[in-house]
């Protein structure tokens, strides 16, 4: 029974394997979720008769356009444009947008599939799906942002609706394009369909709390994970990659919670403060005018600015919180973490450690909290848009809050238990991964071979 489960992933993997060669990102998200599906195969012959492995690998639509738009100084710019519509077996299609240089179908389709197993993690009614453009921001002035949303939504606007998929942000696309996306589609469409968009701006229907949720709720999914083995964050020196959404209040929540953080980054670089991040200065700075990292040692000239965000993993930590991008803590840096007395990882962005890494991680038996259930706070706080978006009623922080709290909470709990059930006891990305799967497996086979 065992070898032919094998068997099966293996052969399935192949067949991947061969019909996406180019697309490294995306064979590294499939890989790390058969590698923990064989005692799941093992158990249940019902997965492999219903061909779930080979279907649940193949989007159900990937969509690829041109986005054409002029750029201050007059000149034609095109880039190009995604929505891969993954799998819609429990809801809409969910997933944010990014915006940034390294997107391609490789990418895009890596984000989607790993959305489809968040999303079932979180409980909500929401499929999988992503999007984004190769377009960078980056040194783009406002009118050119939105001249670039604005034809972005055009072609994008055919495929979404409240009942079909819901994108949100990602990397790059935060409530301002978001805006500009809302005002376009509403143009288009000629109906004001709320819920089209999750992150929007609360004034025109966003949720309170949306903006804090992943950063919150990965604090909130590693707080749960530190309580088991008898510890908080209170007094633990913390490590955060990135300096956008996601690391600032999973930054703030940490310091809330008694946290010394003393590193963030961006890709250029990293800044050390032994007296802990200064939040108001990296909020004026990342939120307010849009700056690098670097500046944030002119206000605090006591801290010091290095050059190179991959070296951030040597600064000694008790939790080390990568939320930067996809593969940003290597076999090296986990290594370093590791020899350096790291006591849980908690990953706060989409796939930041490589398999290698993680397997120092686990190997090492070090609290190791993979993305997809401990940053599952965003997308679970945008399904709480779409219902006060469907029931025209606004929530209060407070509810929301609470509401974040008990998902992630339930989340980590699913996936303790999973991989329990299935003899991984300890192994939380094997635990995520059995929950995630087996919700959308099963609804999958009572859905038909569709
Ligand atoms: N981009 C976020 C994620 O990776 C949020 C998606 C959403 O809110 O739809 O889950």
């Amino acid at each position: 029974k065992l070898q032919a489960a094998k068997k099966y992933i293996d052969s399935v993997y192949e067949s991947v394997k061969q019909r996406n060669a180019h697309e490294p990102e995306f064979l590294q998200a499939v890989q790390e979720i058969f590698h923990s599906l064989l005692p799941v195969l093992v158990k249940n012959p019902k997965y492999k008769e219903n061909g779930i492995l080979e279907r649940i690998v193949e989007p159900e639509r990937m969509i690829s356009f041109r986005v054409p738009w002029v750029d201050d100084n007059g000149k034609v710019r095109v880039n190009r444009g995604f929505r891969v519509q993954f799998n819609g077996t429990l809801g809409p299609y969910k997933g944010g947008l990014r915006f940034h240089p390294s997107v391609n179908a490789s990418i895009i389709k890596f984000l989607g599939f790993e959305q489809i197993f968040k999303n079932a993690l979180t409980g909500q009614a929401i499929g999988g799906g992503k999007g984004g453009a190769d377009f960078d921001p980056k040194g783009k002035s406002d009118a050119e942002i939105m001249r670039f949303t604005q034809s972005f939504m055009t072609e994008l606007s055919k495929y979404i609706g409240s009942g079909i998929d819901v994108p949100a942000g990602d990397i790059g696309v935060g409530a301002r394009e978001i805006g500009y996306m809302f005002g376009q589609y509403r143009r288009i469409a000629g109906h004001y369909d709320s819920g089209v968009l999750t992150g929007k701006g609360i004034g025109y229907g966003g949720s309170l709390g949306r903006t804090e949720a992943t950063g919150y709720g990965l604090i909130y999914f590693v707080n749960e994970m530190l309580k088991d083995k008898g510890m908080d964050f209170e007094g633990q020196t913390v490590v955060v990659s990135g300096s956008g959404n996601v690391s600032i209040y999973a930054i703030e929540k940490a310091q809330e919670y008694g946290a010394k953080v003393v590193a963030c980054s961006d890709s250029n670089g990293y800044i050390y403060d032994e007296n802990g991040i200064c939040l108001e200065t990296l909020k004026q700075l990342k939120e307010v005018e849009r700056a690098r990292i670097c500046e944030y040692i002119n206000e605090h000239p006591h801290a010091k600015y290095f050059e190179g965000s991959q070296n951030i993993w040597t600064i000694p930590c008790d939790i080390a919180l990568p939320c930067a991008t996809q593969n940003e803590l290597d076999k090296q840096a986990a290594e370093t973490l590791v020899a350096n007395g790291v006591k849980a990882v908690g990953e706060g962005a989409n796939m930041p450690t490589t398999h290698d890494a993680a397997e120092v991680f686990l190997k090492n038996e070090i609290l190791y909290a993979p993305g997809k259930a401990s940053n599952a706070g965003g997308v679970a706080v945008s399904a709480l848009e779409m219902a006060q978006n469907s029931s025209r009623i606004a929530w209060s922080l407070e509810k929301v809050d609470t509401e974040l709290k008990k998902i992630m909470v339930d989340i980590y709990r699913s996936s303790v238990q999973a991989s329990e059930e299935y003899g991984m006891k300890g192994n939380l990305v094997a635990g995520a991964n059995i929950a995630g799967f087996t919700k959308v497996a099963d609804a999958m086979i009572v859905q038909g071979v569709i």
